[in-house]
């Protein structure tokens, strides 16, 4: 999609520090960590949100956790993680195209705030 910056990332028209990356899913280190080690992982595909998850579309979002188990193994993130994606405003969702973020290496406080 024109003007979506993950779609950019994907395309390699914007510069990012890839941590994986298979026929359907790209992983990049997200340019304002929240932890340690902090990815983003997103289907190559854009889907504007988990809120347009749908049966046709919905095998990506399994791919995108078999790449954050790929992505734990590979990083020695065998301590924890944290998966979350943030959908919408009031998600706190800012770049419009569905991504999870992966969070490690660090104690993740819960509730999360
Ligand atoms: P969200 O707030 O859930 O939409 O997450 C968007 C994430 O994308 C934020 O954590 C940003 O730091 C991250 N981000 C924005 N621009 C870039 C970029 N050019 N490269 C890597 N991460 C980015
Ligand atoms: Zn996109």
């Amino acid at each position: 999609m024109e003007d979506c910056l993950f779609c950019k990332i994907v395309k390699g028209e914007i510069n990012s520090t890839k941590i994986y990356e298979d026929d359907f899913v790209y992983a990049f280190a997200d340019i304002a960590p929240q932890a340690p080690f902090h990815a983003v992982i997103v289907p190559k595909e854009h889907i504007k949100s988990a809120d347009e998850i749908n049966a046709e579309n919905s095998f990506l979002v399994a791919k995108i956790f078999e790449a954050v188990a790929i992505i734990a193994k590979e990083n020695n993130l065998e301590k924890g993680y944290r998966v979350v994606n943030n959908c919408g405003e009031e998600g706190g969702q800012t770049v419009g195209h569905l991504h999870f973020h992966l969070l490690a290496r660090r104690n993740l406080q819960w509730p999360p705030g």
